[in-house]
């Protein structure tokens, strides 16, 4: 089977030409613009390709209910072109082929739990820390999807001591994305995370508010595999002040063997697709038509 396969982000889409094992045949990179000026792109690529289905991993929010009449359609986003513009039947229409959607974070998911960093979970999630915060679940094999997807980027945290940050959440302020984006961590420290690898007291407070987030999922989801990436991530000690930081605050209320200062290593860990994780995820979400 011959599948199309894209991830729908704010900076660039990623298409991709594949099958049902996740194995890609051919794959572009196209910058986000307007939606038509994109999607005339997006259209030349997968011309002529014999696809026979698409599958769209889209930054959101995005309507993923097939049963509603805007199923794929852009939400309330701070990009206002993509505001309401109907992603997925343009797609579908153009490239007379039927489509699914679902968003980035959830594909993600998808493609670390089937052939990624948590392929032993039944349960798993996937995070990513870089211009916003987003996480997608797998539950049994399908990614977690009701009443309409999960938000588990705006949850409230509790305020670090030392934080006099207001926050840059443009609808709570001072959530989690708020509080712990890479912008956030710029407008904070008045430089990008890049440009702070020295000062301990940045990557102390990051940990404090991703760890909150992170034992509020263990709490609410129980996940067996927490992968976690993003650009902020790319700060290798993270990893280790996440891990410290999540067991000091669950304090031994969650018994599983995964959160002890030994296990807890092979449970929240680094993506193993890399940049693939989402247009794979899309192909297997494809397989799901
Ligand atoms: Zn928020």
């Amino acid at each position: 089977m011959k599948i199309g396969a894209i991830e729908a982000g704010g900076t660039k889409f990623v298409c991709a030409i594949g099958d049902e094992t996740g194995a890609i045949y051919n794959k572009t990179t196209i910058d986000t613009r307007k939606p038509e000026e994109t999607l005339e792109e997006v259209y030349d690529f997968f011309q002529g390709s014999g696809i026979d289905r698409i599958g769209v991993g889209s930054f959101g929010p995005v309507d993923v209910k097939p049963e509603s009449a805007t199923y794929g359609q852009i939400q309330q986003t701070p990009k206002i072109d993509w505001v309401g513009y109907p992603l997925l039947s343009e797609l579908e229409h153009h490239l007379q082929v039927k489509g699914i959607i679902d968003t980035d974070v959830n594909v993600a998911a998808l493609a670390e739990n089937k052939l990624g960093a948590a392929q032993q979970s039944d349960n798993s999630m996937y995070i990513t820390v870089g211009t916003g915060i987003g996480a997608g679940g797998v539950i049994n094999g399908t990614t977690l999807t009701g009443l309409s997807h999960p938000e588990m980027g705006h949850i409230t945290v509790r305020r670090h001591p030392d934080d006099h940050y207001a926050g840059s959440c443009p609808y709570h302020q001072d959530c989690l994305e708020g509080l712990a984006s890479g912008p956030a961590i710029e407008a904070r420290w008045g430089q990008e995370g890049r440009f702070l690898e020295a000062r301990h007291e940045v990557w102390e407070m990051e940990a404090y508010y991703l760890a909150q987030a992170i034992a509020t999922y263990i709490y609410i989801l129980s996940p067996q595999t927490i992968v976690i990436g993003g650009g902020v991530m790319k700060q290798q000690r993270m990893y280790g002040l996440i891990r410290q930081e999540v067991l000091r605050q669950i304090n031994g209320y969650v018994s599983s063997s995964k959160l002890d200062p030994h296990h807890v290593n092979d449970y929240i860990i680094p993506p193993a697709l890399g940049d693939e994780a989402g247009v794979k995820g899309a192909l297997l979400l494809a397989c799901q038509l």
